[in-house]
């Protein structure tokens, strides 16, 4: 079987090696040594000025939220996981839907500022599949309006904007470290800002807002990754380069080998460094995705609709339509994209798809 997305996993004695540190100290969480390690290590690399390393991607989202939202309006995009406007819900803010840009397949900037009233307080946009959202554009507007911005930058890690880590942009930016993401320590995630205020609000918001083992800095819940997680971020961390060469291979496969006639794929922001983290494929529409993606099946090839449906769309939310992100939600999967993809399985991938749409 191909899936869309293989979990990358380092040997597993290197693992263990990683574990029997734990071992030796009975040392399971609470910011043990390889938690330390980790977001050290993360740090450099990523080359950021405050990072905190956490349970999973959502948490973050959460604790920004709470901190920034304030129970206000949210601008949000309709085109990214449910795990962003849910967090909106969730932290009793009210998303207000922005539609997305039809070729970056971020937030549309042009529209934001139509959508701000005296209730907005943050905007929180997605860098889909690692694409940067205008950020200059909507730190310009933010700023104008007085409201925050929370990038949830799941799918960012290694991404690089005008040179710049993408998460140093917007006021909290956050990634998700899941199995399924590029860099993985099975769940898991960070939290990302610039300035040692917000570092301290958010560091402290993760760990039951402790300040010490008997005092308060302030309200918090319990977002810390544990001993074991990091130990796979440490082990799979030598690999990332390996990663993302190999993911960089498959891309150009597809790149040169599909025939774009009738397709579609994401187009990059320029003065991006992208991490190659999907290959989204957009289809003339959802009847030829339909077709597509059943002869791919019957050869035991599993794309997936990422991102459907349009989040505007889903039960528990109210707003306007967004006719962009409905009409692209409908017609785009990601194509199967994972170290070790054979370039026989490529060519069947590459084959079947263009004969259903040249
Ligand atoms: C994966 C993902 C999340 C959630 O991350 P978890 O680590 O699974 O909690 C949030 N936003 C987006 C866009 C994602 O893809």
């Amino acid at each position: 079987m191909i899936p869309v997305t293989k979990t990358f996993l380092p040997p597993q004695e290197e693992y263990n090696s990683y574990l029997q540190r734990a071992w030796d100290k009975a040392w399971l969480t609470n910011r043990g040594e390889l938690t330390l390690e980790l977001e050290d290590k993360l740090k450099n690399y990523l080359n950021v000025p405050y990072i905190t390393i956490t349970n999973n991607g959502t948490m973050p989202l959460q604790i920004a939220l709470k901190l920034f939202g304030k129970g206000g309006e949210i601008i949000t995009t309709p085109f990214s996981y449910v795990a962003t406007s849910a967090a909106i819900v969730w932290e009793n803010c009210t998303p207000v839907f922005v539609d997305i840009d039809p070729e970056h397949l971020t937030i549309d900037e042009t529209k934001i500022e139509a959508a701000i009233t005296p209730k907005t307080t943050a905007i929180l946009a997605t860098h889909v599949f690692g694409n940067p959202c205008a950020v200059t554009a909507i730190e310009v507007i933010a700023k104008k309006h007085n409201i925050k911005v929370i990038y949830d930058a799941a799918h960012c890690f290694g991404v690089t904007y005008n040179n710049e880590s993408v998460f140093k942009f917007g006021d909290v930016s956050t990634c998700s470290f899941h199995a399924t993401k590029l860099f993985h320590t099975g769940e898991g995630g960070a939290m990302f800002c610039n300035d040692e205020e917000t570092q301290h609000q958010l560091f402290y918001s993760h760990n039951f807002g402790h300040n010490g083992p008997l005092e308060f800095h302030g309200l918090g819940v319990n977002a810390k990754i544990s001993e074991l997680q990091s130990a796979m971020g440490l082990a799979l961390f030598p690999y990332m380069e390996h990663i993302i060469t190999e993911r960089k291979k498959v891309t150009d496969f597809y790149n040169t080998n599909l025939n774009f006639k009738n397709l579609k794929t994401l187009k990059i922001r320029e003065n991006t460094e992208w991490n190659y983290s999907y290959y989204p494929l957009i289809f003339d529409s959802e009847e030829t995705l339909l077709r597509v993606q059943e002869a791919l099946g019957k050869e035991n090839i599993f794309p997936r609709r990422y991102f459907y449906p349009s989040l505007n769309t889903i039960n528990y939310i109210s707003s306007n339509t967004m006719p962009v992100s409905e009409s692209i939600a409908s017609r785009i999967v990601c194509l199967p994209l994972y170290v070790g993809l054979s370039s026989e399985d490529l060519e069947r991938i590459t084959t079947i798809i263009n004969r259903l749409t040249s």
